[in-house]
């Protein structure tokens, strides 16, 4: 037998067993091997029967009496009496009448189990029970607790895993031997007895630590490779022209912030250089990403390169190319607008334009990877709101230049430091921490349901200054007709009683293109007072008149999608506020409390890794892929640890090859986490 053996070969997994195991996707003794553990219970102190106190405990004793009754149907109670030297305790197991046979023989036994009271008495319920004689595995240890499967008892994955034991002392190494040196770390074949067979806390916490460093180092070594690949790329040269910069600056309707000129400074200066550009742009909501994006594009245009912007969604698209049509029409640059709404003869000519350089920036949702568009030296891809795009889409769009053309992915879900080291570690960072001037903080507060009536006054007051608002109703669950119905109810009875008086409109994801396109334009015209809608409006929609934001259904919302809508207002002069309402009255939650608390966007993403975890938040797209076990990307030590170590061993120039395992594992990352 060898790792690679399937499970069925190890002793005591039957084809019944092996089947179940494979449905849990383990398949081979190494699987096995690294399944690891989700918890344990501490039962490696015997205790004498004498200082037994409730909870956990373990004993060794021998069975005096033990007798089984039927209670009722389906219920039979066997009941012993166990001593030691210093005393006796009753025991009790429900359904386990085959105790009767293992503990009559006489022997002493470990017994763990939860010493509790339970009629009337204090006893230990359903203890596990090993021969003292025998190696335990199911008593008298830290015992680990294994993720159910599906009709296998953990203490049958115990019991395998005592099986495989052997195997798993040889065990080769996964990291560099330089590297377990210099960090300190227990080899990783120690590392596993320890998970599956921790002989002191201690010793569990040092195998916690040699794999998540070993986890964590994989991907910060792939990220590492693959900067330094994007190194050895050839781009494109856009050089730098301080009176473009300078007249473009002083076209603008205002004054740049600090962080806006310092990231757009960050951003030309990449252009010179050869090596294709890889940076976040990282802005809170309404920090002004897009008129960074527009600098930077006009200084393309102007040596002659083109500029794609890809937006998640059309509504995005269609604004953010008015946005910039705006901004760069005055210099004669021209923007061309492709989604799937543009159609026929229309299509067919922007895109000769995009192939003949008759357009010089092009936004457009995905429809921009489709094979039919050619670009025609496209110097400059930015991806706005990018983490809803996959990884592939991304390549899709850079693969379409004759040379890797500078990137900039732009995001409004900031991202705690740490973790945007290991999500995004092959990207430089620029950040946008301030915003424009003259903008009052937005005041955020909760409402419970039954308190409507002296909400929708506050709000009309609003409306009657001329400001506009959005009502946002919930996804109550995946379903896009329930999705419908709320939405719908809700706009018809606005319509009807509350707000007869105003002009509102009505938005969400079933309407077709351009209707959502003329809803959409006609609330940023002015011509609507309320918008109710789905979150269709939570990514990048800019409408600086909207100064109100109710939510319905808040609680039902993830706290960055949260902050994402109520950036929606606060995005002018005006005082904007956001109202939460909960779906029930019952007390809000910590999500609803810390926004209510908090207009920062940074602090609130911190707030939701913790609350979350990273998956939920980050997209199964780039994160599920991660597959972290043992590491937590809230770790910022390890991470950093985990960092530092990467860069010493790309420094040091030894071969990644040597390491068969930890090559293949890196390059599994590398291809998922590159935006190359
Ligand atoms: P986001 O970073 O959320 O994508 P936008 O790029 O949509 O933000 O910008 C938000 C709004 O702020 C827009 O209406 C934009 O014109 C405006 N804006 C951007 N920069 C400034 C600035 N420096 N001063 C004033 N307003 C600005
Ligand atoms: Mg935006």
């Amino acid at each position: 037998m060898n790792l690679l053996s399937p499970l069925e070969r190890v002793k005591g997994i039957g084809e019944k067993t092996g089947a179940q195991f494979t449905l849990a996707g383990l398949r081979t003794v190494d699987d096995l091997i690294h399944f690891l553990p989700r918890a344990y219970e501490d039962f490696s102190h015997v205790t004498k029967i004498i200082d037994i106190h409730p909870g956990k405990a373990t004993i060794q004793a021998r069975c005096e009496k033990i007798t089984t009754r039927p209670v009722r149907r389906g219920l039979r109670i066997t009941t012993a009496t166990l001593t030691d030297a210093t005393g006796k305790l009753q025991a009790v197991w429900f359904n386990q009448p085959y105790r009767e046979a293992q503990l009559k023989a006489g022997d002493e036994f470990y017994f763990s189990g939860e010493f509790e009271f339970n009629y009337n008495r204090y006893q230990l319920t359903n203890p596990s029970a090993e021969k003292v004689s025998d190696m335990p595995v199911q008593t008298d240890r830290i015992l680990p607790t294994y993720r159910s499967i599906k009709g296998l008892k953990t203490t049958l994955v115990r019991k395998i895993l005592a099986e495989l034991r052997p195997l798993m002392g040889m065990l080769s190494e996964t990291l560099p031997a330089a590297v377990v040196k210099s960090e300190g770390l227990i080899s990783h074949s120690q590392a596993l007895l320890n998970m599956h067979f921790p002989e002191s806390l201690e010793s569990l916490e040092q195998a916690r630590e040699r794999l998540a460093f070993e986890e964590l180092f994989e991907l910060l070594l792939a990220s590492q490779l693959n900067r330094q690949e994007n190194a050895k790329l050839v781009g494109w040269h856009i050089p730098f022209n301080q009176s473009v910069v300078k007249q473009f600056v002083e076209k603008l309707p205002f004054e740049l912030t600090g962080a806006q000129r310092l990231a757009a400074w960050e951003i030309l200066q990449d252009f010179e250089h050869q090596v294709p550009m890889n940076r976040l742009l990282q802005g809170d909501v309404g920090s002004g990403k897009t008129v960074v994006a527009g600098l930077a594009a006009r200084q393309a245009a102007h040596e002659g390169f083109q500029t794609a912007l890809m937006a998640p969604t059309e509504i995005l698209a269609s604004q953010h190319a008015e946005t910039l049509q705006n901004l760069l029409a005055p210099f004669g640059v021209t923007v061309g607008l492709l989604t799937g709404s543009v159609k026929g003869a229309a299509r067919k000519h922007l895109y000769s334009a995009i192939a003949e350089g008759g357009v010089q920036v092009i936004v457009g949702t995905h429809a921009l990877i489709q094979e039919s568009v050619n670009f025609h030296r496209l110097g400059f891809v930015v991806i706005d709101e990018q983490h809803r795009f996959g990884v592939k889409q991304r390549q899709e769009l850079l693969n379409k230049s004759e040379h890797m053309p500078h990137l900039l992915a732009m995001t409004a879900t900031p991202i705690p430091r740490s973790l945007a080291l290991t999500v995004y570690g092959e990207l430089d960072i620029s950040v946008l921490n301030e915003l424009p001037k003259g903008r009052k903080p937005i005041e955020t507060k909760i409402w419970s349901p039954n308190s409507r009536a002296q909400l929708y006054p506050l709000i009309d007051v609003e409306l009657a200054a001329g400001r506009q608002a959005y009502v946002i109703c919930s996804l109550i669950d995946e379903n896009p007709e329930n999705e419908l119905k709320s939405v719908q109810a809700e706009f018809k009875k606005l319509q009807n009683s509350i707000f007869k008086h105003r002009r509102i409109g009505l938005l969400h994801g079933k309407l077709k293109t351009d209707e959502k396109e003329a809803v959409m334009q006609q609330f940023v015209r002015g011509e609507l007072d309320i918008l109710v809608s789905t979150s269709v409006v939570e990514v990048g929609v800019d409408v600086p008149n909207a100064t109100v934001m109710l939510i319905e259904d808040a609680d039902r919302f993830g706290l960055s999608q949260l902050h994402q809508l109520r950036g929606r207002v606060g995005r002018s002069v005006h005082q904007s506020y956001c109202y939460l309402i909960t779906s029930t009255s019952a007390k809000p939650s910590t999500r609803l409390k810390e926004i209510e608390r908090s207009n920062d966007g940074f602090y609130l993403a911190e707030v939701d890794l913790k609350l979350r975890g990273p998956g939920e938040i980050y997209g199964r797209a780039q994160h599920g892929a991660l597959n972290l076990q043992i590491a937590t990307l809230a770790d910022t030590k390890m991470i950093a640890r985990a960092q530092r170590a990467a860069k010493a061993f790309v420094g040091s120039g030894s071969d990644l090859l040597q390491y068969k395992e930890l090559a293949i594992r890196v390059h599994q990352y590398q291809r998922l986490t590159t935006l190359n």
